[in-house]
């Protein structure tokens, strides 16, 4: 069976995700909550916030449950 990993570029602010393994309090869901070189998200169980690479973000996620909006296009000038 192929494990399928979500894009790490394709990820967006409010994405809900559900991890492939329980955070310590046993929640899987996890909202997005800041973007950078590493992807900001908080447990939806606890409350509680991480900081992980994106690699290592698109590793744990195993699918996304809700998207964020869409960023909007960047206009210049
Ligand atoms: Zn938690």
């Amino acid at each position: 069976m192929v494990r399928k990993m979500i894009d790490p570029t394709d990820v967006r602010l409010d994405d809900v995700v559900k991890m492939r393994k329980p955070h310590a309090c046993g929640g899987f869901e996890w909202q997005v909550v800041r973007l950078g070189t590493d992807i900001g998200m908080t447990c939806l169980n606890c409350g509680r916030k991480v900081y992980l690479p994106r690699s290592r973000f698109a590793k744990r996620v195993k699918t996304f449950i809700s998207r964020g909006p869409e960023a909007p296009p960047v206009v210049r000038g």
